[in-house]
């Protein structure tokens, strides 16, 4: 398969290209185009596996489509996995012009704040940075989202940042789309219960 055959347009194939990324990967080929067709995602995949380019290509895609502010909003357990998926999404739109920022703690909030006013599309974020700037920061919200990533939701949904979380999920619209990656939730049952907290639809287990 190609990425164009998985559904991926041509400014994306390019960005694809550019890369050096021939063919797409297995978990690529499994979720881009149910995400292509509206789909909620859950997915077992792990560091390596291509999981970023899965949800960031779909994501990308509709933007090009519907250039719109606050478009998605990326969680991430850690800070380093929060820029590295922020570097995935630069390094793939080249001339798309799509803009991402990153709202982590441990980095300076009034370069956040700055970020924020220039109305990104995507939002990628660590919960509790990201919980502060949609209480504090004035003109912020997640009220227009029409996608959630969940990166790594078996940490997400650890007890640290249970409260967190239920804080972020009630001030993001329940008509988005959900997409869930995870590497260790193997059993079925704690993907299921997962999905149910999230309110994502399955797709694939
Ligand atoms: P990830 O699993 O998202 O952390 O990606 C791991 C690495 O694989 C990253 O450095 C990506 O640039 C690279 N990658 C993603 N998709 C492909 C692909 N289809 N072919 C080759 N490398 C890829």
């Amino acid at each position: 398969t190609t990425f164009a055959e998985l559904g991926v347009c041509p400014e994306l194939v390019a960005g694809c290209d550019a890369m050096g990324w021939t063919k797409p990967t297995k978990i690529q080929a499994e979720a881009i185009p149910n995400a292509l067709q509206g789909r909620d995602l859950i997915a077992l995949a792990h560091t390596g596996s291509g999981k970023t380019a899965a949800f960031a290509l779909p994501i990308m895609q509709a933007l090009l489509e519907q250039r719109k502010s606050f478009f998605a909003c990326v969680l991430s357990p850690t800070r380093e996995l929060a820029i590295q998926i922020s570097e995935q999404f630069q390094a793939l739109e080249s001339s798309i012009g799509v803009v991402c920022t990153v709202l982590v703690g441990g980095a300076d909030r009034m370069q956040q704040v700055i970020s924020l006013t220039k109305r990104p599309h995507i939002v990628v974020g660590t919960p509790g940075r990201l919980l502060d700037h949609l209480r504090d920061t004035k003109g912020f919200s997640l009220k227009t989202i029409k996608y959630l990533v969940l990166d790594e939701a078996d940490k997400l949904l650890d007890m640290n940042f249970e409260t967190t979380l239920n804080d972020i999920l009630e001030v993001i619209p329940k008509e988005r789309k959900t997409f869930l990656f995870s590497a260790t939730m193997t059993k079925k049952d704690q993907r299921l219960g997962a999905l149910n907290r999230f309110k994502a639809k399955e797709c694939k287990i």
